[in-house]
């Protein structure tokens, strides 16, 4: 291999007609930072006018070169130009001169094809458009120019969904027409299908319209939270599908009432603030998890006394709060047991004596109770979609915000690997 050859391949340019003269590289300051400089020389017979269209012949002339500085990839850690001398040919049928053109740079452009994949296989990893801009000598716009154009749209099956889905949502950009922003994935193998920009019902009724009644009426499971139109949605458009809802949003729910009365207890009584802050977790502790044997001594408190000495003293101090406590232990158990007799007993029944919170909570349940009783029959849950979200708010959190959310879509889509690099972009 050729000298030539070696530093075309090191540079990684895959174009033929390139040529280095001696002293071809050195280091040069712009804007105070070192870069690399490699000099090149493109020339080749061309085999027609750009301009007229007419095929080559000898009445074209060369007509000098024309110098363009093409931004590279970084080499060990230097920035990098191409100092591209690109042939120009004049044509005696129209009388206009041309460039040649080239494949490691489009035309009118300043920054070489291979920056814009690697900024386009950048995107992939969980950065910020404006460090990857940065990193790569452009600017923030060119980094969204290159999402835009280097990354195929997005395919959706209308023929297809799978026979478990999971409904979510999660808190989406400010543009976005709903505050919060609709989420579906597949509830087997966790796979993102879809992110919708408005959960509102009538939008998502609008929406499922794009899937053909066939794909729809292949769904047999829904998980989905306590979130009423997602039930009406679910009648009209799933057809054979079964309502699942989640376990976990079921004890969230009644933990949170729990909580919010014991901050409310605590506010009565002054004198035991402390205790009821330090020991919140014991009281939403399962109480069959509550250590009964252990005896041993507590900050707040002088005797020794065992996790549910604690538990006890502190709900006896208010029927209220006992109240509500006995009814999140038995709902607890019924849910933890999969017991759903004991569970509607439960809801049917309860003391008047429990708190507010506690009585909308029992109030949401009773609602949805026809579809727990799938939960308890099924082992579908929303984990993966969770997770989905946790990895939505990372992406948010790096980007600083996004403004508009086709492009935060777009991002969160070739993160997860849904969208592929185009074979040919320009960009
Ligand atoms: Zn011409």
């Amino acid at each position: 291999m050729s000298n030539q050859n070696y530093i075309i391949n090191i540079l990684n340019l895959k174009e033929e007609n390139l040529f280095f003269k001696e002293n071809f590289y050195y280091e040069s300051k712009i804007k105070g930072i070192t870069h690399k400089i490699f000099e090149a020389y493109l020339s080749y017979k061309p085999t027609h006018c750009t301009k007229c269209g007419v095929i080559f012949d000898d009445s074209f002339e060369k007509h000098g070169f024309i110098i363009s500085n093409i931004k590279i990839p970084d080499i060990s850690g230097f920035k990098a130009i191409l100092k591209l001398h690109k042939q120009r040919y004049l044509c005696k049928h129209c009388n206009k001169a041309f460039t040649l053109s080239t494949n490691i740079v489009n035309y009118g452009c300043f920054i070489s094809n291979n920056t814009k994949y690697k900024i386009a296989t950048e995107l992939t990893k969980k950065r910020s458009e404006k460090d990857i801009a940065i990193d790569n000598n452009v600017s923030p716009n060119t980094v969204e120019r290159i999402m835009d154009s280097y990354y195929e749209t997005q395919k959706l099956y209308k023929h297809h969904l799978p026979e478990v889905l999971c409904f979510d949502e999660f808190k989406s950009v400010k543009s976005a027409d709903g505050a919060m922003s609709f989420h579906m994935c597949d509830g087997i193998t966790g796979q993102t299908i879809d992110i919708v920009e408005d959960r509102r019902l009538d939008k998502l009724i609008k929406y499922f319209f794009y899937y053909d009644y066939k794909a729809r009426s292949k769904v047999k499971f829904i998980i989905i939270d306590m979130y009423s139109p997602y039930i009406s949605l679910i009648k009209k458009m799933f057809p054979n599908a079964s309502i699942i809802i989640d376990k976990f949003h079921l004890t969230q729910l009644i933990s949170r009432s729990l909580n919010k009365t014991r901050i409310m207890i605590m506010k009565k009584f002054k004198k035991h603030h402390r205790k009821f802050k330090r020991y919140w977790k014991l009281i939403l502790k399962s109480r069959d998890e509550l250590d009964i044997s252990k005896w041993k001594r507590w900050t707040c408190f002088d005797p020794l006394m065992t996790e549910s000495d604690v538990v006890d003293f502190l709900i006896n101090l208010d029927d209220e709060l006992k109240q509500t406590y006995i009814i999140y232990q038995n709902i607890l158990h019924a849910l933890k047991n999969k017991n759903y007799d004991l569970l509607k007993q439960t809801l049917n029944s309860y003391n008047p004596n429990i708190s507010s919170y506690m009585k909308i909570s029992i109030k949401t349940l009773l609602e949805f109770l026809p579809f727990i009783k799938n939960t308890f029959n099924n082992n579908y849950h929303n984990g993966y979609i969770e997770g989905n979200n946790n990895f939505i708010k990372v992406i948010k959190r790096i980007a600083f915000g996004f403004r508009s959310f086709r492009r935060f879509k777009a991002r969160i889509m070739i993160c997860k690997g849904l969208l592929k690099i185009k074979k040919i972009a320009n960009a």
